[in-house]
């Protein structure tokens, strides 16, 4: 298809959303706000909609909805839930096509990877619909003298907060577990790309998800955001974004008691040794960090080579970025699409100066590119001659920027690697097996890749630690952040009880 047709094709698709606007949905039914905010396209800055701009008063009547649905929800049994979990997997599929356009473009990311987020978020959803009728399951602990035996309960209404980067796939990563558990939800996306949460909310409803049972409230973080983590109706904040918005939503919630749930920023090392498969490694290391604009959580945004062959195996990285295309987020050829905004795009661009203040290199890239339709496009950058201490090496820019850094020995790269704030996610290149599970022991982050780019398996544990977040994602995790264990204890024998007052 030519990015003629598939732009035919988007409008087609946001026609709705022109001519409409994004309403919240509560209790099953459009709820508009008298204040609205435009959500802008990244691929030409014209406004796609008027989103209603909700406040603490839409997020009261979300949460009075989501805890009246809970009554029921949370004793629909498992296998209903699943029954119902797996037919909006099916709806996410029939409007893929749909989900694939508004998504590209409402963030800016490429049609060439959202053609695949409906497939993934429908498989975020039949993975945890197939676990719902366990969720409630425990464990039975024996003594001589005692059983105990624990069940699981879902904790309540709880509140999803998602970022704009890749909304669609994140939002069902965070619901269809928490409904799988028998919590209800009230979900706000962020206000830079809300369209797609639309469409998913409207695919639940349709596919049998009562009403009430999931509400969405559009609008900003300081006022609807911070309402929803600060409601004492909503038990939990389950929170995907930058690592001092967590902090607030932490403050938020204390008065609250909030259980908090925080996935948050990364600057992921990928440490690549002589020995490994080298072709591999350069291919890996250039995926993690040029795929989805480089605007990825666990993209590999410190590249650590082994002194000897960092030269040439940066010569080769660069060579590769340098080969990417840039271009409008319907373009087929596309691999990088524009960033998500001006503002975005100041920030990241801003590290081109802050390299070249440092000292560092700018081996490839460092520009913004003229594309289609006026986007905020950057070149694929490539920063050599930086060391660990520079800003450059430390802070997360959220775009296709890498910065490269050598090592001398093992010692040095885990040095290097955890010398962060951050950790998320790491990346190891290595065919010494012992040196492997050396380093994936030694390094600080929730998750590490050996050999592999970031390869997901549902059930394994996704999360970070340090400044990147709080909890774990997936497999029975999931379920441990939304429901509440409950230990009964069963006395086997007339065990002494003491005698007290007589
Ligand atoms: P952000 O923190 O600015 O916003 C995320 C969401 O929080 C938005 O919906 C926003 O409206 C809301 N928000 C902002 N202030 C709030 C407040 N005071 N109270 C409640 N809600 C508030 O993040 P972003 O710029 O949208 O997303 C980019 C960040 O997300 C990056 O740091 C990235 O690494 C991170 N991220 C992490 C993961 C992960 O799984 N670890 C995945 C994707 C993105």
């Amino acid at each position: 298809m030519s990015l003629e047709i598939n732009i035919k094709k988007a409008h087609e698709y946001l026609e709705k959303f022109r001519t409409q606007g994004v309403m919240h949905r509560i209790d099953g039914q459009d709820v508009s706000s008298n204040d609205q905010f435009e959500t802008k396209s990244p691929a030409d800055h014209t406004a796609l909609a008027q989103v209603s701009r909700g406040g603490a008063s839409e997020i009261d009547q979300a949460a009075k909805s989501a805890k009246k649905a809970f009554a029921d929800w949370s004793v629909v049994t498992g296998k209903a839930r699943r029954d119902i979990l797996h037919a909006v997997a099916d709806g996410i599929v029939a409007r893929a096509e749909e989900i694939a356009f508004i998504e590209a473009m409402d963030t800016g990311q490429t049609i060439r990877f959202m053609s695949k987020a409906a497939m993934r978020g429908a498989e975020n959803f039949r993975f945890f619909a197939d676990q719902a009728p366990f969720a409630a399951d425990g464990k039975s602990l024996f003594t001589s003298t005692q059983m105990n035996v624990t069940s699981r309960t879902p904790i309540g209404p709880v509140g999803i907060i998602t970022p704009w980067n890749t909304p669609f796939m994140l939002s069902t990563w965070k619901i269809a577990p928490a409904l799988a558990a028998g919590c209800t939800v009230v979900h706000k996306p962020a206000e830079l790309s809300p369209l797609s949460a639309r469409l998913l909310i409207e695919i639940a409803e349709n596919s049998g998800v009562p009403a009430g049972v999931w509400n969405m409230v559009n609008g900003f973080g300081e006022d609807a955001g911070r309402a929803l983590t600060e409601h004492p109706d909503i038990k939990a904040i389950a929170f995907v974004g930058e690592s001092r918005t967590g902090a607030m939503i932490m403050k938020q919630g204390a008065d609250t008691l909030k259980r908090v749930h925080f996935e948050l920023g990364g600057k992921n090392p990928i440490i690549v040794f002589k020995d490994a498969d080298l072709e591999r490694a350069a291919d890996a290391a250039v995926f993690m960090i040029y795929s989805l604009n480089g605007e990825r959580c666990t993209s590999s945004s410190r590249l650590l080579v082994e002194a000897e062959i960092y030269e040439d195996f940066t010569a080769i990285v660069a060579e590769k970025a340098a080969k990417i295309t840039v271009g409008h987020p319907l373009d087929p050829a596309a691999t990088i699409g524009p960033l998500i905004d001006p503002n975005h795009l100041q920030k990241v661009t801003s590290y081109f100066d802050i390299a070249q203040q440092e000292g560092a290199t700018i081996a490839t890239g460092g520009r913004t590119i003229d594309g289609p339709g006026g986007g905020c496009y950057v070149a694929p950058t490539l920063l050599t001659d930086a060391t660990n201490d520079m800003r450059i090496s430390q802070e997360e820019i959220f775009g296709p920027v890498l910065t490269a850094l050598p090592f001398r020995t093992e010692a040095e790269a885990i040095a290097m690697a955890n010398d962060v704030s951050y950790g998320l996610a790491g990346y190891l290149w290595t065919n010494d097996l012992k040196r492997g599970l050396r380093i994936s022991d030694a390094l600080e982050a929730g998750m590490i890749w050996v050999n592999s780019e970031n390869n997901r398996h549902l059930p394994a544990p996704f999360g970070g630690t340090k400044n990147s977040g709080i909890g774990r994602d997936g497999g029975d995790w999931s379920f441990e952040f939304y429901m509440e264990t409950k230990n009964v204890a069963f006395a086997m024998t007339d065990h002494k009880i003491p005698k007290l007052g007589g």
